[in-house]
């Protein structure tokens, strides 16, 4: 009977995260980064005994089975980057939040205290990680574009030796084509919110990531063609290693 019971909680242990992408690794000088796409915009990071989550969003089931933060990323203040109840549902005991000042003005006031302001072109070392947020905005720049220049943050992490940028919601700007030695990319492409598959493409072709992930790519119009993106860039670069993932599972399940 013991067995049996045993055997059941292995297989809804199996079933309820089989919706989630599987986990990949990658080496660093301080041991393997492993990357979890979560939902949309949202992923975790786990390296060095550290867990970063990044907009988590989706709710508890999507955060469900892995390990509480040590530091949250939120990008901008939209409800699929700062999710006030998803950040309730999970363990946010031990985590430092690492916040636009956009967003640390929305926080809710048990998160405040827990939050470091970040803007673009700053830096910050946060548990012995080096975080430098980026511009992340829609082209033109126009004062009431749904992403202007300041409110939101891309960030490069620096996690023993390799660098990973995350786009958050923007187009091609100039501050993202011009970055350097990036190894892992996460790049939006969605309509009409940030850009399309031809300007994402057109960057990253640019600025030469070694791994790019498609993300943030469910617009107005369903989900962008990631397949068409990946074409896109290897007929132009083979040598760019593009990585289609599942960022929408259905977690209500
Ligand atoms: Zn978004």
């Amino acid at each position: 009977m013991k067995q049996f019971f045993i055997i059941c909680l292995l297989f809804l242990g199996i079933t309820a995260f089989a919706q989630r992408p599987t986990v990949d690794e990658l080496k660093t000088s301080k041991g393997s980064l492993k990357i979890q796409p979560v939902l949309h915009g949202s992923l975790v990071l786990t390296w060095d005994n550290k867990t970063i989550y990044v907009d988590p969003y989706g709710g508890a089931k999507a955060f469900k089975g892995l390990a509480s933060p040590d530091l949250i990323l939120i990008t901008d203040i939209h409800p699929d980057h700062l999710d006030t109840a998803t950040l309730n549902s999970i363990e946010t005991g031990k985590a430092k939040f690492i916040v636009p000042q956009a967003v640390a003005n929305m926080l809710p006031e048990k998160y405040k205290s827990k939050a470091v302001v970040l803007n673009n072109g700053q830096n910050i070392t946060e548990k012995g990680i080096l975080i430098s947020a980026i511009p992340m905005y829609n082209l033109p720049e126009e004062p009431d574009s749904k992403h202007t220049k300041g409110r939101g943050n891309g960030y490069v992490l620096n996690l023993g030796g390799k660098m990973i940028y995350i786009s958050g919601d923007t187009e091609d700007i100039p501050e993202m084509r011009s970055l350097k030695n990036i190894d892992v990319a996460f790049v939006c492409m969605n309509l009409p919110y940030t850009m399309d598959i031809n300007q994402a493409a057109s960057a990253v072709l640019e600025f030469k990531p070694v791994i790019v992930y498609p993300y943030h790519y469910r617009g107005k119009e369903g989900l962008s063609d990631t397949e068409a993106f990946k074409k896109l860039v290897n007929e132009s670069n083979k040598t760019i290693d593009v990585r289609l993932r599942n960022w929408y599972p259905d977690y209500s399940k």
